[in-house]
């Protein structure tokens, strides 16, 4: 990611011209899944209110004994799937949004094509929101590449943090392992209402969660 030519993405970012026009979409879950937090957006979240981040979903690992383990928190979303902080098509908490959604809809990751191939993916949702074509001039281009790639470091530097934490966790505990017949019977039993316990990757730590369905 790190040796991908600036060049190449300052031209994209360029050629592509996004504009958001406010349509407030790429706030819901519907658009965009999930919000995920970079530890340093987690922090700031945990001090103005902790009930608004939830375990990032799709957790990594479930050990035998029903855990699981996910490498960050995700912002919560309403009922109806949007962001805890969009109120009336507009973010309350804009001067202070986290790390991605001041960098979104760039980007700069491998994703699988139709076909399973990887590919760079540079921008997020392309032609499904926003106006496109725009003038953005060159230095607001190099910094906007610049945030992107800061951006991708600190996320993937997050989930080897957590591998590793994980690994050494297992090994700590000796016989700890993941075990894909418990990650699904868990999942199973959270379906139907059950409390799961998951393990958030945090600051170097794992905190623990129990989760019920609906406070997910
Ligand atoms: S924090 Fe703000 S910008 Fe980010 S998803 Fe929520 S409403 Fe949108």
């Amino acid at each position: 990611m790190l040796a991908y030519p600036d060049e190449e993405l300052i031209d994209i970012i360029k050629e592509v011209g996004f504009e958001c026009d406010l349509c407030g979409r790429c706030c819901t879950n519907e658009f965009n899944d999930h919000v995920f937090l970079l530890d340093k957006d987690t922090a700031w979240l945990k001090k103005i209110d902790p009930s608004v981040i939830v375990p990032a979903p799709y957790y990594e690992f479930c050990d035998q004994n029903g855990r699981f383990y996910v490498s960050g928190y995700a912002l919560k979303t309403k009922p109806d799937g949007s962001c805890t902080f969009l109120t009336n098509g507009r973010c309350e908490i804009y001067a202070s949004r986290p790390s991605i959604c001041r960098l979104y809809p760039y980007m700069l990751h491998y994703e699988a094509d139709e076909d399973g191939n990887l590919e760079w993916r540079q921008i997020g949702g392309l032609n499904e929101h926003g106006n496109y074509h725009t003038d953005i001039d060159d230095d607001e281009c190099k910094q906007i590449a610049s945030d992107i790639k800061e951006y991708e470091a600190g996320y993937l530097n997050q989930k080897i943090a957590f591998l590793s934490a994980v690994d050494e966790h297992f090994k700590k505990k000796k016989k700890l392992r993941h075990v894909q017949g418990a990650y699904d019977r868990e999942m199973r039993r959270f379906k139907k209402g059950g409390e799961i316990e998951v393990l958030v990757f945090f600051d170097g730590n794992f905190e623990s969660v129990k989760l019920t369905r609906g406070s997910d």
